[in-house]
């Protein structure tokens, strides 16, 4: 289905809990989240009646987000139930990682083909800080489950930090030598709640390129990253820029939240609710989210956050 721009939109994420084991400092409050009440949530009917919806409106990639998605109890009959969905291309999931020891082989049963794993740094001390209470080898050991099942991709997504871990990008980038993985590093975002953060700490993607000149352009996948390799590399070298450079004119995404809530656009506040409606009321609010898509986000920095009402961990990413 095309919006009013012309943008084939193609792509749901759906973030199916907004709670996490992890409190990363750019996307969660050091105390966590309040448990939303289970009359405030989409139950998980709605939830794949919601997905038949849109895929029946055009949508053939669904990504699972969170909150972290495997600390939901549920997740292994919410993915085959979607995997059970006709015409769907692929079933991605965007994972800490931490719990993939156990869930790997799981996911792919149930029919996830593609994993994306967060993992901003390879120092044990400064996963703890950046994530509050997690142990690096937890997520080590997650990359090696997800390694071992055979998963059709597996990307290693860290968030650039100026001051931070920008000293660790040729290791991060190495990662794509020593396993069949890509590696990509996403600019972080100002949203309302990560007042960790000072002016130095927003760093361009362009960053990976001056540190690795050695990098070699390849093509697009249609994706919003900017590609690259090591000359040896297994794996590829993504940069996406959602600052320094928007993508929003081939945006091809919606977002669907565990509170039954669509957002058009991952910055702005614009919501559009199907918990509690009926098929032909879940299909206009598909269709309104879709009409409800803008040009663009507006400008983000510091001093003017996203306008998202939202934080990271209940919208997804
Ligand atoms: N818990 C899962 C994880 O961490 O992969 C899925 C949810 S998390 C919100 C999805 C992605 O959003 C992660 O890769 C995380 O690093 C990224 N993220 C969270 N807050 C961000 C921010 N302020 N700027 C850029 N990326 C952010
Ligand atoms: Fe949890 Fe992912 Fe947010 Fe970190 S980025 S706190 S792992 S939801």
């Amino acid at each position: 289905m095309k919006d009013k721009f012309g943008r084939d939109i193609t792509y749901l994420r759906v973030s199916i809990t907004d709670l996490c084991n992890l409190r990363c400092r750019y996307c969660m409050p050091e105390e966590g989240v309040p448990k939303k009440k289970h009359a405030d949530l989409i139950t998980q009917e709605e939830l794949i009646k919601a997905i038949q919806i849109a895929v029946s409106l055009g949508i053939k990639k669904i990504r699972i987000t969170g909150g972290e998605p495997l600390s939901k109890p549920n997740i292994i009959p919410i993915c085959e139930q979607i995997a059970a969905i006709p015409h769907i291309d692929h079933i991605c999931i965007t994972t800490n990682g931490t719990f993939l020891p156990k869930y790997a082989l799981a996911l792919k049963s149930a029919g996830v083909t593609r994993v994306n794993i967060s993992m901003d740094t390879l120092v044990p001390e400064k996963y703890r800080y950046i994530t509050r209470v997690g142990q690096l080898d937890d997520v080590l050991q997650g990359i090696d489950s997800a390694l071992s099942v055979g998963f059709e991709k597996i990307k290693i997504n860290a968030v650039l930090i100026g001051g931070f871990n920008d000293d660790e990008i040729p290791d991060l980038c190495r990662m794509t030598e020593k396993y069949p993985v890509d590696m990509r590093f996403i600019e972080l975002m100002p949203m309302s709640g990560n007042f960790d953060f000072d002016d130095k700490s927003y760093v361009s993607g362009d960053i990976v390129l001056e540190k690795m000149p050695e990098l070699v352009p390849v093509d697009l996948d249609g994706g919003v990253a900017r590609l690259y390799k090591l000359p040896s590399g297994q794996g590829r070298i993504g940069i996406i820029n959602p600052i320094s450079s928007h993508f929003c004119g081939t945006c091809n995404r919606l977002r669907l939240m565990s509170d039954g809530k669509i957002k058009p656009c991952l910055h702005t506040s614009q919501e559009f609710s199907v918990k509690g409606l009926d098929d032909e009321g879940m299909r206009q609010q598909f269709l309104n989210a879709i009409e409800a898509k803008p040009a663009r986000h507006p400008d983000l920095s510091k001093d003017s956050p996203s306008q998202s009402i939202r934080n990271m961990n209940e919208i997804g990413g």
